[in-house]
């Protein structure tokens, strides 16, 4: 059963399914992953350790399970034996459930997630010479639509606890075999400065370097979790990645972008899409709350962008809608207006089942790029990933019931409606 409650979100968005940061347990155990330090040693003295011993037992098993990656407290080896039957007794350390895992010709990962209560959700790996990019995702379905993206025609099931987006990189790790090797653990493991991690622990020679928020979902209407799931990846003593190699993607949920750079300090990416109003609310419509001009102001006011860390303006390229040489130039007007600190990623349209448009050609791509580049402003063309898989941007969709154009524009309306 999903243990999920309507709660008000700050601003003016609606309010949408958010699971408590404990999710109750049919055998009544809790699952700590997705708790921070802090309240894994406030449940250790509910359970009844004293306040001193909760929190040094907190710290040991948080190294364990962010640092280190073990599933079972028997692997804890600096807990004593007597211990460990007593956690196992009251806590779990999950991880989603795999149902599917995929290989494309190219390299790239996908896997089909489930969560405990059954909702079906996708996690994509896509390496490269330099780096090994975690595609997470931060809702099951979305409550947008924008028109080109498969995920759109779903409905928002519900948001993910922190858990199940900290455990997608959790099980990325996993089956990369990234974790540190066991049995090396001691007492040292308790003092940072004594940790002796032989297991390729540093950045270096590592597969997953970087992390995106641009899995299913709309990261911002599901902030809080993605947090909470964040600070975990960012932790010192936990997954240790830096928050320079995690990148927010958001399609424009203005009233929460600033809290994107108080709260986390990732790198901010805008599916800008198209340059006039007209283009932007047909296939973002979220464009109609908030429209182009306050998107941009509230890029120019973001607090996390420098000229050292650009705003990523993805733009994916559809055909004669909005890719002419016009629209690049006036996404150039755009930017030097609001004075941004941009770079610019092309996409081509990434094609699914019954969708509405086709990508535009490479030539009027390049020639889009073209003209941005000469602006001064970066404009990479990205190469499609895992299109053989359907793991590329905005082929995500679980539970691939075919609709009928009527139904999915009835869907549209429901949530455009929503949104108010
Ligand atoms: N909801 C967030 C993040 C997920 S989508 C957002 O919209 O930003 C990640 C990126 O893929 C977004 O820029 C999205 O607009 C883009 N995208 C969606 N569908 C696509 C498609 N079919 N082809 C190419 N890019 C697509
Ligand atoms: Fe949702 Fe992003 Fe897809 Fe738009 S592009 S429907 S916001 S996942």
């Amino acid at each position: 059963m999903s243990d999920t409650k309507l709660m008000p979100i700050p601003g003016h968005i609606d309010p949408v399914p958010v699971p408590r940061d404990v999710t109750p347990r049919e055998d009544g155990r809790v699952d700590l992953i997705g708790l921070p330090k802090k309240r894994i040693a406030e449940l250790f003295e509910t359970a009844g350790l004293d306040a001193k011993a909760a929190k040094l037992r907190a710290k040991q098993v948080f190294h364990w399970l962010y640092h280190r990656g073990v599933t079972d407290f028997e692997a804890m080896t600096d807990i004593a034996k007597t211990m460990r039957p007593w956690l196992a007794e009251r806590f779990v350390i999950g991880r989603p459930e795999v149902v599917e895992a995929q290989h494309s010709s190219d390299g790239t990962r996908k896997w089909l997630l489930r969560t405990a209560d059954g909702h079906d959700f996708e996690m994509v790996f896509i390496p490269d010479a330099d780096r090994g990019t975690l595609c997470v995702s931060s809702q099951v379905g979305c409550t947008l639509n924008c028109r080109f993206c498969h995920t759109g025609t779903m409905r928002l099931v519900r948001n993910l606890t922190a858990g199940e987006i900290v455990g997608q990189v959790m099980l990325a790790r996993d089956s990369l075999g990234e974790w540190p090797k066991s049995g090396q653990a001691d007492l040292a493991a308790l003092d940072d400065d004594l940790v002796d991690d032989d297991g390729g622990y540093s950045a270096d020679g590592r597969l997953l370097t970087n992390i995106v928020m641009m899995g299913m979902g709309e990261p911002l209407y599901n902030f809080d979790n993605v947090r909470d799931a964040l600070k975990l990846v960012m932790d010192g003593d936990g997954l240790a990645l830096s928050k320079r190699r995690i990148t927010l993607s958001t399609s424009g949920v203005v009233p929460q972008m600033d809290r994107c750079a108080e709260e986390i300090g990732v790198n901010l990416a805008v599916s800008l899409h198209a340059v006039t109003k007209d283009v932007r609310d047909e296939i973002v419509p979220i464009n109609k709350k908030y429209g182009i001009e306050e998107l941009l102001q509230a890029c120019a006011d973001y607090k996390g962008a420098s000229n050292a860390r650009r705003i990523t303006f993805e733009y994916v390229m559809l055909k004669d809608k909005n890719d002419s040489d016009e629209d690049a130039r006036e996404l150039v007007r755009l930017i030097k207006h609001y004075k941004l600190p941009a770079k610019v990623n092309l996409i081509p349209f990434n094609p699914w089942p019954g969708a509405p448009y086709d990508c535009s050609t490479p030539e009027r791509i390049k020639s889009f790029s073209n003209i941005v580049f000469e602006a001064g402003i970066s404009a990479p063309v990205r190469t499609p990933r895992g299109r053989d898989i359907d793991a590329a941007c905005g082929q995500l969709k679980t539970a691939a019931e075919k609709k009928s154009r009527a139904e999915l524009e009835r869907l549209y309306a429901e949530k455009e409606k929503a949104l108010g």
